[in-house]
């Protein structure tokens, strides 16, 4: 019996209110469907409500970080910059909430404590620890890729009496650093960005780091005037080409091997893109991410720009990646490696031992101890499974998602799970998700889902469910073609290598949005080839 007294009946349930569970809300009530969203959060917008410490932005840009399933949304919002800032992409999704009236279908501060599949009616049973649960036909986890804090298990941490802070869980009210001693831990994406904010106000900043990053320079500006008309003009003719990309991003790139040109040559294709700013370095030459000798060339490059901005040999040393480039992901940042030249600055590379323990004025690292007043931790997420995993979610037999999940994630085309009927997971593992721009990808998922549960509904069939060989088959195509790209080769959250324990597969798919798309259409057309259809 459920411990709640009410049980909303619901055709589809949707947890999660980042960009992927607003879209197919609104989807689904265009559908006459009944839908709601819950969400722990007590605001909307996903990792972008959680992750707003400062500096915090996205590394696409903006104009092409925005859904397009509405031309008028298009045409009407004005982004103010290049790389949109956390504030600025929250009060986009807040507009899209309130532009489509969705908020009186969405539950905040609502935590989903088990999702159970109820096979005597074909209903998924929804707890949570709010005044009411669902019973909904359809269940659809739009729980986002990296929103799942990684929080390592420091010893002694519980002993360290500071200010303790993540990025990915930041507070809401301003944090001031000023005449603290802060240390941060982690020099990813999220680390890449707080660093030169801290660094402006903290007495003194200590940077604990394990592996250096590739960072290329942002080039962040004002979007002005003239960039927006022009995009606005052609938008669907730029979202077009974009679709055709491996990532679903705007720059095509060059296809040309960094190993077909000269040293010099290569050198400035380099400089032009690291000019053109973002991701443009990687689209450089056609075979960076493949090829290990153009890798080189281009780790080279990324290397000699950490000298020319660090004078300090010793520590532009320590700041150079040795692994692949693009490997781990890349960061965007903004005078990420000049911080370090600051009085104020310290850079310690963490040994063999790495962190070795909190005291309660600091951490212990090579055997000595660094006092601080606050430490944030950087230290990413429990990517792409983890909020899953977090959530006891039980399908048929009442066999558990974690279980069924166990050596690595197992899904076909990272939409649905064999066992798990009636149940989709927007971008999940298997699906281009991460290796791609996200809001693109969300909008083909869940249009991909909203015409699949249409397509039940119009033929009266009970349930759909991944079949288990052609998920078998995805999984091992997926694990094929990453084996053999240079991404395979380093320990990312990709791998899942951040997270002490996990299995070690690569998690999204790497063939490519073209490929992917082309796929998800060709099994539509066969009438969904490779998922079983009951009753
Ligand atoms: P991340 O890339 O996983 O970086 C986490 C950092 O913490 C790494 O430097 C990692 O070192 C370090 N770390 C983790 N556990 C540690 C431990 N036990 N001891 C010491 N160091 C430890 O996480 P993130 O920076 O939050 O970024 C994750 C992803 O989120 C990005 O790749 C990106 O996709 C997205 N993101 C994007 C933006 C943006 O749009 N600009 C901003 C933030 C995040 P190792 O490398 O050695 O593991």
């Amino acid at each position: 019996m459920s411990r709640n007294q009410n049980t909303i009946s619901l055709d589809a349930l949707v947890v999660g209110a980042g960009f992927g569970g607003i879209y197919m809300l609104h989807k689904l009530r265009g559908m006459g469907l009944s839908a709601k969203i819950v969400d722990v959060a007590s605001g909307i917008g996903g990792t972008w409500f959680w992750n707003r410490y400062p500096g915090a932005r996205c590394d696409v840009e903006s104009m092409f970080y925005s859904y397009s399933f509405d031309e008028a949304l298009d045409q009407e919002w004005e982004w103010t910059e290049r790389y949109p800032a956390q504030p600025e992409i929250l009060k986009y999704i807040n507009h899209v909430a309130d532009r489509f009236d969705l908020r009186r279908d969405i539950q905040l501060k609502t935590h989903v404590t088990s999702t159970v599949y109820n096979e005597t009616d074909a209903t998924w049973q929804v707890t949570t620890n709010g005044n009411n649960d669902f019973s909904t036909r359809f269940c659809i986890m739009a729980t986002g890729c990296l929103s799942a804090a990684n929080t390592p298990d420091f010893e002694g941490l519980n002993d360290f009496t500071g200010r303790i802070f993540h990025t990915s869980k930041w507070p809401h009210s301003e944090v001031d650093f000023s005449g603290r001693h802060v240390g941060v831990i982690g020099t990813g994406s999220s680390g890449v960005q707080i660093i030169p904010e801290i660094a402006k106000r903290a007495a003194h900043l200590t940077v604990f780091q394990r592996t250096p990053s590739y960072v290329a320079e942002a080039f962040n500006r004002p979007l002005d005037a003239a960039d927006q008309i022009h995009t606005k003009a052609n938008y669907g003719k730029l979202r077009a080409a974009a679709k055709k990309t491996f990532g679903g991003f705007t720059v095509a790139g060059n296809e040309q091997s960094a190993m077909s040109v000269s040293e010099e040559e290569c050198r400035d294709k380099l400089e032009e893109g690291w000019k053109e700013g973002g991701n443009s370095l990687m689209t450089s030459f056609g075979d960076i991410a493949n090829n290990e000798k153009s890798n080189m060339r281009a780790q080279d490059f990324v290397r000699d720009k950490i000298r020319q901005a660090v004078p300090d040999a010793a520590t532009a040393e320590k700041l150079s990646p040795e692994h692949l480039i693009g490997c781990k992901r890349i960061c965007l940042g903004t005078n990420y490696y000049s911080v370090f030249n600051r009085g104020n600055v310290t850079l310690t590379s963490l040994g063999e031992k790495g962190v070795e323990k909190f005291t309660t004025t600091g951490l212990v690292t090579e055997g000595s101890e660094t006092k601080i007043d606050d430490l944030v931790m950087a230290t990413g997420f429990d990517a792409m499974t983890g909020a899953l995993s977090r959530i006891p979610i039980n399908g048929r037999d009442n066999i558990s998602l974690n279980k069924a999940w166990e050596a690595g994630p197992r899904t076909y085309l990272g939409l649905m799970t064999h066992g798990f009927p009636n149940f989709f997971t927007i971008t999940g593992p298997g699906s281009p998700s991460v290796l791609s721009n996200m809001l693109p990808t969300i909008e083909h998922h869940v249009e991909w889902i909203a015409e699949c549960i249409d397509y039940l509904q119009q033929q009266g069939i009970k349930e759909i469910e991944a079949d288990l060989q052609a998920q078998n088959d995805w999984v091992a195509h997926g694990n094929e073609i990453a084996s053999k790209t240079l991404r395979y080769s380093c320990s990312s959250w990709y791998l899942g290598a951040n997270v002490p324990g996990k299995p070690r597969v690569f998690m999204p798919y790497i063939g490519g949005m073209p490929a992917y798309r082309k796929k998800c259409a060709a099994v539509v057309t066969a009438g969904y080839e490779g998922f079983c259809l009951n009753g």
